[in-house]
């Protein structure tokens, strides 16, 4: 490493007077983590230039070399402009003058000569007179601006640059920028910083760079600023995503191999006795392959003393109660008890239920625990988990109070595990008897794509439920467009309701949307009084939305629930928690105006008897999104579906579903990277779960530097509360 040298240098224009960090302040700040050698540069920042520095967070010149640019601008040559054109280029200056002009808001103007291979040009500069003395004959300059026509060049930024290269078609990188700094402005700082790109050390074990052919970490900097083609700067990019990637499972699979090599937990690996004869003849159902493959790997994980930690992914009705009964019953059966814990007192009875249905004729002491349950009963059930007479506690974050104790909890389910926070699992893990924990399988219903729940699980091994249990109803979806096909379709939805049967019909508004400048879209108040005396004037219709009183809410979802009205018109706000298994059909106005994952739980609440039913989505024919609904019912695939839809950037999916946003890496874009990363860290951790060993010293120290706001290691230790 280079020893650091302390330049005292004339301090430059606009430094000398203000509390804004200068340029030694620039220097003298802490260096970005990925570089433990302090660096200087010669930046030359003016006041606005070094507040703009400091709004962007670019302290250091390692700050600097790491702000990546969000896109790259195509480098115009001076011969191919066209008048009235907006362009970036790169020029040598040939002569310079300034002159003062007295018109309004002006003040002087510079003209200067610039040229390039191709032709030569007059470049004009408004208030800036200093700009004479700076720009000498012969200095390269980025120009951005405005090609006038007649060889005129209107300039609004500029800069000084040493990258005769950054012309080739890798194209002029474009930065986040601020007010005093612009983005020229920043790509000839990183001009000016480039010799320093020496200085950059790789957190990279050597074998695994080569392992896949990526350059070091300096070069691929250099690439992303400095790329002479597109391809260069992509492969420089790939390499700074790869190791993104790879410090995010490193962190996980870090956090999994402390957990299995931590406390260990109750080894449950008797032959099945209870567990043998409930799976033989007590379900009232015969199990899913799936099912059955999930039993097997969670059976296999009791076994060991390296605890499970195991994500049950399925969507709601895929049948992962059973799943998770079978891991509790085998707590049971060898005298150990286990709980199930849910985001929700509605929730935890909705299991409770569920359950006492599950186990057949088996003699089991179960308990149901919440807020709610009455003091009485509470110590009753209390007194029952310390003395073991429980086998088997359900509830809600109540489970795990510290006046909670348990004889020998060896098992333990969390349902929708997003939504407990870091400390109450170490609460639950504690529950167990001093020096081991329990088992854990963690549920989520929400259908995250594989790539996504890599990064969001990473640390948790994971299985799917995929395959609807027997007898569930396929959902017929149909795309309507025109008046001809809402005909039938209201006709189609009359015959269900004269057979009977209810049906939902969905709009994206509450109230209509008068403004002249929004694209019109229907209303439920609107559908509601057409529909009800109209469509459906023969049958009776209620109208559900957010607006309404709490009474009025309650009493339609109680007349649709009863089945005393035929008809429910709402907005999104049926999208979840309303079961009307005599619903058979699902209509949807203006379905473009909802996201996948919207329309495919919309569409969940019908399909959920013993008719068959249908949904209808009105929209236009040609939307993809609504054409992945119509060809796709698996929430897995249409998860994958969202998410290669989604324009790069757009990460509202992602967030949906926990995760942060990376900085370089782009998903699902970046999957082979993604795989390449999963499996380097694997092997790392392997090796050596502690990063000990010498060539794995940078990775951990790259590691523990991480932004603790980033998503992957540090996301846990946000304690995030039960939100209900
Ligand atoms: P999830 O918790 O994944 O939403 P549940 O476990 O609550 O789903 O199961 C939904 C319903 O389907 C329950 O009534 C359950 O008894 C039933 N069920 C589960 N597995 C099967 C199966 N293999 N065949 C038929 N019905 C099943
Ligand atoms: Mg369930």
């Amino acid at each position: 490493m280079a020893s650091a040298t302390t330049r005292d240098t004339a301090v430059p224009h606009g430094f000398a007077s203000t509390r804004r960090p200068g340029r030694d302040e620039l220097l003298a700040a802490p260096v970005h983590w990925r570089q433990p050698a302090r660096l200087e540069a010669e930046l030359e920042l003016t006041g606005r230039a070094a507040d703009g520095a400091g709004a962007l967070g670019l302290l250091s010149i390692g700050d600097l070399l790491e702000h990546l640019p969000r896109a790259r601008r195509e480098a115009r040559t001076v011969a191919a402009l066209t008048p009235g054109e907006a362009a970036t280029v790169v020029v040598e200056v040939r002569t310079i003058s300034q002159r003062p002009v007295r018109r309004r808001g002006m003040r002087a103007l510079v003209e200067a000569t610039v040229f390039d291979e191709t032709a030569t040009m007059r470049a004009t500069f408004f208030n800036q007179p200093w700009l004479a003395g700076r720009y000498r004959p012969g200095t390269r300059v980025v120009l951005h601006g405005k090609y006038e026509g007649r060889s005129s060049f209107k300039v609004s930024h500029h800069a000084v640059t040493d990258e005769a290269g950054a012309t080739g078609d890798g194209g002029i990188p474009h930065y986040a920028a601020t007010d005093g700094l612009s983005s020229t402005q920043i790509f000839a700082l990183m001009g000016a910083a480039r010799p320093l790109l020496a200085h950059v050390s790789d957190a990279l074990p050597g074998l695994m760079r080569a392992g896949h052919r990526l350059p070091d970490r300096a070069a691929a900097l250099g690439c992303v600023h400095f790329a002479e083609t597109a391809g260069e700067a992509e492969a420089g990019r790939r390499r700074l995503a790869f190791e993104e990637l790879l410090m995010t499972q490193l962190g996980l699979l870090h956090r999994r191999a402390r957990r299995r090599n931590g406390d260990p937990a109750v080894v449950l690996a008797d032959e099945p006795s209870l567990t043998a004869r409930w799976l033989a003849g007590g379900l009232p159902f015969e199990l899913t392959g799936d099912q059955r493959a999930a039993i097997e790997t969670v059976d296999a994980e009791l076994g060991q003393a390296a605890p499970m930690q195991r994500l049950l992914m399925g969507e709601v009705g895929s049948g992962k109660t059973v799943v998770a009964l079978f891991a509790m019953l085998r707590a049971a059966e060898h005298g150990h008890q286990a709980v199930l814990m849910a985001p929700t007192e509605t929730l935890a009875e909705q299991h409770f239920a569920t359950i006492q249905g599950l186990i057949g004729g088996e003699n089991l002491a179960l308990g149901l625990l919440t807020g709610s349950t009455p003091a009485g009963r509470r110590s009753d059930i209390l007194g029952k988990l310390r003395s073991g007479a429980l086998q088997i506690a359900i509830g809600t974050h109540a489970l795990i109070e510290p006046t909670v104790g348990f004889a020998s909890l060896t098992v333990a389910v969390v349902d929708e595990q997003h939504r407990f926070g870091v400390r109450q699992r170490a609460a639950l893990d504690a529950k167990s008897p001093a020096g081991v924990v329990p088992h854990v399988l963690h549920m989520t219903a929400t259908p995250i794509p594989r790539t996504l729940a890599l990064c969001a699980h990473g640390d948790l091994d994971q299985t799917r439920l995929r395959e609807l249990p027997r007898g569930r109803q396929a959902i017929e979806t149909h795309l309507a467009g025109g008046e001809r096909e809402r005909t039938r379709a209201y006709e189609r939805i009359r015959e269900e309701l004269r057979q009977g049967r209810q049906a939902f019909v969905v709009c994206p508004l509450v109230e209509p949307d008068e403004s002249p400048t929004v694209v019109a879209a229907r209303a439920a108040t609107v559908e509601y009084e057409r529909l009800a005396s109209g469509e459906f004037a023969d049958f009776r219709v209620v109208l559900l939305h957010g607006q309404l009183h709490h009474r009025d809410k309650q009493a339609a979802m109680a007349a649709f629930a009863s089945g005393e009205a035929d008809v429910l018109v709402a907005t999104s706000v049926v999208e979840v928690g309303i079961d009307v298994p005599n619903a058979t059909v699902m209509l949807i106005e203006n379905a473009e105006r909802f996201g996948i994952s919207q329309l495919h739980q919309l569409r969940g609440r019908v399909g959920r008897g013993e008719h068959a039913s249908v949904c209808l989505l009105f929209g236009p024919k040609g939307s993809q999104r609504l054409r992945a609904l119509a060809n796709h019912t698996d929430g897995f695939e249409l998860a994958e579906i969202d998410l290669e839809m989604r324009q790069e950037g757009d990460l509202i999916g992602t967030r949906q579903s926990g995760i942060g946003e990376f900085r370089v890496a782009r998903l699902p874009g970046d999957e082979e990277l993604l795989e390449w990363a999963r499996a380097a860290a694997a092997g790392v951790i392997a090796r050596d779960p502690d990063l000990r060993l010498a060539e794995h010293v940078p990775l951990a120290e790259a590691l523990a530097a991480a932004h603790p706001s980033v998503h992957g290691p540090g996301r846990e230790d946000l304690d995030r509360p039960i939100t209900a």
